[in-house]
């Protein structure tokens, strides 16, 4: 080898071995080498076994993969570039021509869009169900019902369902259930073990995850993942999941990494000072009602304390209120125009305070009956002091007096 610049790219310096510290290493790459051609034809890409061309994956994905799933109390888990793409993930790899999904009527509102902008055009039915009845979702249940939908709490309407009796009735009737897990984000409560003690696991079938939210706790990362516990189940998904390449960038997995570890003592402080908040709305005569499952007159409030193990339970930074029916949508756009540290911005998980009102006429298909009528608007609950973000909520409210 003369040539300077060909004897700098097949540099021979191979660093020690061994490097031990707090972080991860960020391993990037599309090129992997293999040794020998055999090796490249041996080469197992369906497992961590080793490594293959960097959509499989590298150190750092796989190092992720398997934090998530023993966070969500899973196996194997597929990491993919949004929550969004999570939830089109589970419906492509799972159903086919002719299926029906079922789906919450409280369902974050881009998997509605899924289901009837491309599942429909695919010849993939779909019903939405009431959240809060599982014997209308029992009853939804068909021959043709390939995959349930489910979600705990809704994450605009903040209601919560009876998500074991839910789960018990698809396990009965072998329909595969998939939960997104956004909300409770593996800390709440386990989805792959509803009921612990049980004799019969009461456990989902997958559990996607917007990491955009909490594992990121940034506002800056997008990313999604898909977890299960059943081997086949895994591959099948996993099959699609390279079909389609939609892998993420490493430095991306690196951002969750070094988040991930604080993801719990983070869950804890928002939820402390979210239902500070949701407490103190109750409070305030323009609100007339408060949606926080905390809350005893919070929609499945009972069902969130026999899950979560009650006071002592968590639960996500979000809470919404209905303000009065007087007010116009114009007056509620100006309440939430004229928050100062609650900024007008979606998502949620991050440091920074948040607010969106929604027009949930548009979003549900009849109103309802556990919701007074009025305005919605959502707060998600960031890291601030509490004390200053109910002072920002109470002199927004002045607008409305
Ligand atoms: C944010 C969110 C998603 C989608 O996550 P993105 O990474 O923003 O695509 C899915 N489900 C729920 C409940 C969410 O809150």
């Amino acid at each position: 080898m003369t040539d300077r610049i060909t004897h700098l790219i097949h540099h021979p310096y191979q660093p020690p071995g061994g490097f031990e510290a707090p972080q991860a290493g960020v391993f990037k790459a599309s090129t992997v080498f293999f040794p020998t051609v055999a090796a490249m034809r041996s080469r197992e890409w369906k497992d961590k076994s080793a490594y293959t061309y960097g959509l499989h994956g590298t150190p750092t994905s796989y190092a992720l993969e398997e934090r998530l799933a023993t966070l969500e109390g899973g196996a194997e888990c597929l990491l993919v570039p949004s929550g969004l793409a999570a939830l089109g993930l589970v419906a492509m790899s799972l159903l086919k021509s002719g299926d029906e999904v079922l789906v919450p009527d409280n369902a974050y509102g881009p998997n509605k869009s899924i289901v009837e902008g491309e599942l429909k055009g695919w010849g993939i039915t779909h019903q939405y169900y009431d959240p809060m009845d599982p014997q209308d979702l029992e009853a939804q249940i068909s021959s043709r019902t390939k995959l349930v939908w489910l979600e705990a709490a809704g994450s605009v309407t903040l209601e919560f369902p009876n998500l074991v009796e839910m789960v018990r009735i698809c396990q009965r009737r072998k329909v595969l259930t998939a939960l997104d897990n956004t909300w409770g984000a593996g800390l709440a409560f386990n989805a792959f073990d509803l009921v612990p003690g049980a004799q019969v696991p009461v456990a989902v079938d997958i559990s996607a995850h917007a990491l955009t939210k909490y594992p990121s706790g940034g506002g800056d990362v997008l990313m999604g993942s898909v977890v299960t516990r059943n081997p086949s189940l895994h591959l099948k998904l996993k099959l699609t999941h390279m079909r389609f390449g939609i892998g993420v960038g490493m430095n991306d997995v690196e951002a969750v990494l070094r988040s991930l570890p604080t993801i719990g003592l983070r869950y804890r402080a928002h939820d402390v000072a979210t239902r500070a908040l949701a407490v103190w709305a109750q409070t305030q005569p323009e609100f007339v009602q408060v949606l926080h499952p905390a809350l005893p007159k919070s929609p499945g409030h009972g069902h969130w304390m026999a899950l979560t193990g009650g006071e002592e339970g968590t639960a996500a930074g979000l809470f919404s209120v209905m303000l009065d029916a007087r007010f116009t949508q114009a007056q509620t756009d100006a309440f939430c125009d004229a928050l100062k540290l609650f900024k007008l911005g979606y998502s949620w998980g991050g440091p920074i305070s948040l607010v969106v009102p929604y027009e949930l006429e548009t979003m549900r298909t009849a109103w309802p009956a556990h919701l007074l009528p009025g305005t919605l608007v959502r707060f998600s609950v960031g890291l601030e002091d509490a004390a200053d973000l109910q002072a920002d909520i109470a002199q927004a409210l002045e607008v409305l007096r």
